[in-house]
């Protein structure tokens, strides 16, 4: 029996869990779930396995960390190629930008 080493109450019990990158499904990975606090463990080979899925959807590596601009009176912050790609948004298009939080923007494309 293993002890979650999370919360380090729970006993880790096999299972499968879907796992998702940026809000896409990268599918169901077997992994080692603990039965207290719901966390799950995954093994290297699986993390391969989830790798792979998130390059081959191309949303490996879209975080990215972006210096903010002046740019006038405002600040500016440039979208990478790759997010945009992802994303399909083109120059000209317009975004619904509203701050969640206190640390965090979201840039929602209609
Ligand atoms: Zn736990």
């Amino acid at each position: 029996m293993k002890i979650c080493p999370m919360c380090e109450k729970g006993t880790l019990k096999k299972g499968k869990v879907e796992e998702e990158m940026f809000g896409v499904s990268l599918g169901k990975y077997d992994a080692e779930v603990c039965d207290e606090c719901g966390e799950s463990f995954f093994g290297e080979a699986e993390m391969k396995k989830m790798e792979a899925k998130a390059k081959e959807l191309g949303v490996w590596g879209l975080a990215k960390s972006i210096k903010v601009v002046k740019s006038g009176n405002s600040l500016s912050v440039r979208i990478p190629a790759k997010i945009a790609k992802f994303l399909d948004l083109k120059e000209g298009e317009n975004v619904f930008l509203y701050p969640d939080g206190k640390n965090k923007i979201v840039v929602e494309v209609t």
